[in-house]
């Protein structure tokens, strides 16, 4: 009995070695199905994918930056405004900013440039232009084709309308998706975020307190998001822009555009900062 238990385990041991070999090779195939599958990406929106092309495809700088904040020791900070140019709104901004003597940059809404040109004419000589795609739109969930044509829309309005190419896209809501990325790298674009926003609803009834977590959350190297337009609570922001810049300065902070941040970064390379 004895001996027949002992074969009967050998005999067992080698039918499991076996069956876990067969497992094995199932589990195997079956990845390999999973990702033939995936190749054709059923539930992956057209968006996702960034190479447009399944032939060679190389965008002409070859590759395509995303910039939240620059590395940099000295105390520069660029101040950006989203979504205009708008009536009452950008032109509000742009007194400030003359009387501050303050440098910024503008991501502009192509449609909204080309029916309210008048309001940028003449004012953006010492700011930046960047582009903010055509019709607001989420890029995230455009191909690539639309996504191109959001952004080269817009880059046409800017250039022809401010006299200067954009470089850099601000993508609505901060979304991208990986056409965003293959239409930039056709345009030779870069992608600019921010490192610290306007916290409007947060501080919309306490203005003093925006105005301090501005200032001391800034450190060199800062891309502060702004809008000059929109719901009404962003005015909280726009009212106390004054104080803001005031506070920046007395702390040594400089007033850039973004193209001049981040060219300070390239200057430096190493540099680090707490972000
Ligand atoms: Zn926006």
């Amino acid at each position: 009995m004895a001996d027949t238990g002992a074969e009967e385990h050998g005999r067992r041991s080698v039918l499991r070695a076996v069956a876990l070999g067969g497992a094995g090779a199932a589990v195997g195939l079956a990845a390999g199905a999973a990702i033939d599958s995936a190749e054709a990406a059923p539930a992956t929106p057209h968006s996702a994918m960034a190479v447009p092309s399944a032939g060679p495809w190389r965008p002409g700088e070859g590759h395509v930056d995303v910039t939240w904040a620059v590395n940099t020791s000295q105390k520069l900070v660029a101040l950006t405004f989203d979504d205009g140019p708008m009536p009452n709104w950008t032109p509000m901004v742009h007194d400030i900013l003359d009387e501050e003597k303050v440098k910024a940059t503008f991501f502009l809404v192509g449609q909204r440039l080309v029916r309210n040109a008048r309001l940028v004419h003449g004012r953006m000589d010492r700011h930046e232009a960047g582009n903010h795609t055509w019709a607001h739109r989420n890029l995230a969930q455009l191909d690539h084709r639309a996504a191109l044509s959001q952004m080269r829309r817009a880059h046409a309005a800017i250039s022809e309308i401010t006299g200067r190419e954009p470089r850099h896209l601000r993508p609505p809501y901060g979304n991208i998706g990986g056409t965003t990325l293959s239409a930039a790298g056709v345009l030779g674009y870069n992608l600019v975020l921010w490192s610290i926003k306007m916290l409007e609803k947060t501080y919309e009834k306490h203005p003093p307190k925006l105005v301090d977590y501005i200032v001391n959350n800034t450190a060199p190297g800062t891309i502060l998001l702004a809008h000059d337009t929109g719901h009404q609570d962003r005015l909280v922001a726009l009212r106390n822009l004054s104080p803001m810049i005031r506070g920046l300065r007395a702390k040594g902070f400089e007033f850039v555009t973004v193209s001049e941040l981040i060219q300070a970064g390239a200057a430096a390379p190493g540099t680090r900062t707490a972000q």
